[in-house]
Formats: C-alpha cells, structure tokens, sequence
C-alpha cells in the first residue's frame, strides 16, 4: 500500500476500485495503532463516524455516481475545533469529557465534500504554545525526530501528517500555530485571510486573531482542503462574502516577474545559522524560477511580539470566563458558588492558560488598560499599516517561519519568555490578517526541516498557494 496518499491519488483508487474508503480508512487506523502510543498525536479516534463516511462514500463509488472533491480522504481535526458527538477536550483538563452538541463549520464541510474525519488531534492546551507540551494530555513526539517537539500548538495536527497517519488535518493559527509546526514537521501549512474560513465552532482563544487551516503532504493537497473550508458562513458574521477563487487552476500561473519582498528585519539576530542558511538557499530558488526580489523594510516587526502577547492574552481571559463549572466541562464541587469557581478553575487550567489569563486580566484593567491594551491595538495597527506599505511594492514577502529548528523536548518548557520569542517572525501576519503559508525548505545539515513563510495581500491566498506550488515543485525541500 502507498505510504504518502494524496488527495488526487485517493480518488484514483477509488475511482479505479482498487480500495474502497473503507479499506483505507482501516489502513489509516492500522498505522495509528502503531504509531500514535509513541508519537502521542491524537487524542480521540472517531472509528465509527469514519465507517458511516466511508459507507456513505463507498456506495456512491458502486453506483457510478460522481464523487465529491475530497471523497474518501481520511482528515485529522485539531482538538479546539468542534465535531459533534466526538470528545473536543481543547488539550485542556477542564474540558476532558466534553461532546459537542454540532460540529464547527470547517468539518461540516470537509465531510460534505466527502472527507473522512479519522479522529482528534492533541494540541497547546487552548491553543496556547508554541511546542505542543502545554497539552494536558502530554506532549506530542516530533516524527523526524522523536526527542524534539513538533511545534505548536497544531503539533499533533502536523504530526500526523507528516507520519503519514492522515493525508492531511486541519490546525488553528493564532500566532503561529499551524505555520510553526508545519516548519517544524516538515509539511505545507496554511493560513488564510482573516474571514477566510469560518471560525464557527472554533473554541475561542483570541477571536481577532483566531483561524482555521490546513496542513497536508504538499501544497495542492493544501489549496484543495482550502477550496471546500473557505467562505462565507453565515453562524460567523466576521467571515468574508469575498469569492473564493479556484485555487487548484491558480496553481498554475506562472510566477515569473512577481516582486517578492524581503523584509530585512526578519533575517536579524536570534535566527540560527542553520535555518539561515536553508531559507537564503530558498530564496535564491524563487530568483531561479525568474522571481524579483526587493528589499523591503517592515519598521514595526520589532514589536510583534509584545504586542500579540498583550492582545491575545487580553482576549484570550475574556474568551475562557466561560470555564467556570457551571455550563462546560469539569466541576469541582464546593459549598459556595465562588469557591467553586476558583475549585474548577485551578484544578482544571495548566499552567501556562492560569498564566495568560493573569497577564491578559491585567493589561484589560483599569489603570493599565491605556497603556497596554490600547498601546497594543495601536500597534496593530503600525504592524498593518507595515504589511499594507509592503504590498503596495511586492507581491509577496519571504520570511523564515521560525527562526530556530525543532528544539528538543523539555529543552524551554522552563523559559516561557524563550517560547514567547519562538513567534517572532509568524505573529506579525497574525496581527494583520493577511494570509500566510509555511513550505518546506531543505533540512538542516540534511536532518531538522526549515520552514519558508510567504506571505500575501489580504484575501491573496491564490498567490500565496502559486509561488508555494512553484517552489515545491523546482525542489524546494530539497535546497
Ligand atoms: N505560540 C503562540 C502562542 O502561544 C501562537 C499560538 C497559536 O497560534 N494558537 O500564543
């Protein structure tokens, strides 16, 4: 049997009646019975939601009907995203028996475009990480490397993809979360617009920034998981009525003479000379491919990270009031109604959400909310304005996705602020809502993955997801 499915390889096989989506999807489980007890990469299987997709699927192969773009193609879902029935405990104690009553729009449409939801992915508790180890459910095991993580927090999302447990999964990005550890793991991973795709039934961590995306084997995979969870939606008000370009037929453009920014401030100090070196390589490929490349500067870039921290963790203490023992998931039992709040709520948050929601009630208080939250929403706006002054020049802009390797196991867990540093060049897109992808490029000293960032216009995903075609396809994981 294929090691790497793919989507078109998928439908080839179905369509050829070579395997049923029952059969594959039984290999699927098969592997992650060998697999997942190391690599700790999901937390629920949904084996029987999977049987009644895959019957749906298989009868629709047997009577010659036409099959839905995704047809039996066995998806991941990250364990913030809502699937109705199936246990979504966020990576998060407080939520560990909780069974959504619908599922989140993104799945609702992978599954109509007849995608087969294998199970649940662990992830940062609430999202919140950068290396998968604040998952109350223990850290996942990067699969190229097994002492190091795979990134955060989609890493279980990735994770699986790059096992060849799914043929591909859905993250959320934050700041970073599904880019970063798709560097990290070796696989394509994207980011679309701000109101691209519905963030309804996505578990809120910080809802100006939130976003659902896709990671998978290469970027076609990515742009046709893309092309069926993007859209309008009206449960989301934030989502765009903007078309959804056919992003497969964009693929194919051609990327000659487009203008691709590179902004100084992201090849500064901090980066390791490992990933240095990968991502100049990279970018000498896109002159290869007849791309131009223009310096550019992004003045504001410098303080991304202060600002993110402060506007995320400010959402992120209002979003999680809700966790109180009373309506969701965990209760510990008390005499009065507060010290039952305070019960639940400090048996049932780790450490790093206890943290961000202390800093985040903080800069929302009175006294510090002007020279915090507000100084932040200020800033946002400069890091937009950056990113707007860019695209009046270029038509994309080249980063690294993470300025370190897969770091090991343990190795910053003690150092929150050293994780904080990890989003450097991943939050500042996050900021200002333009799309992003993270592509694979070369290995460092021919082990740990490089990640290459491309960022687009607002609503330019087609460009994004053409010059990442391109350079996937003249070798770039190979540079
Ligand atoms: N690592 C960042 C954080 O910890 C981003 C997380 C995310 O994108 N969900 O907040």
């Amino acid at each position: 049997m294929t090691a790497n499915w793919t989507i078109d390889g998928v439908k080839e096989a179905l369509a050829a009646k070579k395997i049923s989506a029952r059969e594959l999807a039984a290999d699927f489980y098969k592997r992650i019975e060998a697999r997942n007890p190391e690599l700790n990469a999901f937390l629920t299987l949904s084996k029987e939601r999977a049987r009644r997709q895959t019957d749906k699927i298989d009868a629709l192969v047997a009577g010659g009907k036409p099959l839905p773009p995704l047809a039996g193609v066995p998806v991941a879902i990250k364990d913030v995203i809502s699937t109705r029935g199936i246990k979504t405990t966020c990576g998060s104690k407080i939520l560990q028996n909780y069974i959504p009553p619908y599922d989140a729009t993104a799945v609702e449409r992978l599954e109509a475009a007849g995608a087969v939801i294998l199970g649940k992915t662990n992830c940062d508790e609430f999202a919140m990480g950068s290396s998968n180890e604040n998952s109350a459910y223990g850290p996942v095991k990067n699969p190229l490397a097994q002492d190091r993580v795979p990134g955060g927090s989609s890493g279980g999302s990735a994770a699986v993809v790059a096992a060849g447990l799914a043929v591909a999964s859905l993250g959320t990005d934050t700041g970073g979360s599904i880019r970063q550890p798709g560097s990290f793991c070796g696989v394509p991973a994207m980011m679309g617009s701000y109101g691209r795709v519905s963030r309804y039934g996505l578990i809120a961590f910080a809802s100006s920034l939130d976003r659902i995306g896709p990671l998978a084997t290469n970027v076609e995979d990515v742009a046709a998981i893309l092309q069926v969870i993007a859209g309008r939606d009206p449960h989301d008000s934030t989502s765009t009525t903007a078309p959804v370009p056919d992003y497969r037929t964009e693929l194919e453009k051609p990327v000659k003479r487009l203008r691709l920014g590179i902004p100084k401030e992201y090849f500064g100090e901090g980066m390791d000379a490992g990933v240095r070196k990968k991502i100049e390589t990279g970018i000498e490929l896109f002159k290869k491919l007849g791309c131009q490349l223009i310096d550019i500067r992004m003045p504001h870039t410098d303080y991304a990270i202060a600002t993110y921290y402060i506007i995320a963790t400010a959402e992120a203490s209002s979003n999680l009031a809700r966790y109180d023992g009373v309506r969701y998931g965990l209760r510990v039992d008390d005499d009065s109604l507060l010290a039952m709040y305070r019960k639940t709520r400090g048996a049932g948050f780790g450490a790093e959400v206890k943290r961000r929601i202390v800093l985040g009630t903080y800069v929302l208080s009175a006294g510090y909310y002007d020279a915090y939250y507000l100084k932040g929403q200020k800033v946002r706006s400069l890091i937009a304005q950056d990113f707007r002054d860019a695209f009046a020049k270029v038509d994309a802009i080249l980063t690294p996705t993470s300025p370190v390797p897969p770091f090991k196991l343990g190795e910053r867990t003690d150092d929150p602020l050293q994780m904080y540093l990890a989003d450097i060049y991943t939050v500042t897109g996050s900021l200002a809502g333009v799309p992003g992808i993270s592509v694979p490029c070369g290995r460092i000293d021919g082990k740990l993955p490089a990640g290459l960032q491309i960022f687009g216009a607002p609503f330019g995903e087609a460009r994004v997801l053409q010059l990442a075609h391109a350079f996937e396809r003249a070798g770039g994981a190979a540079v």
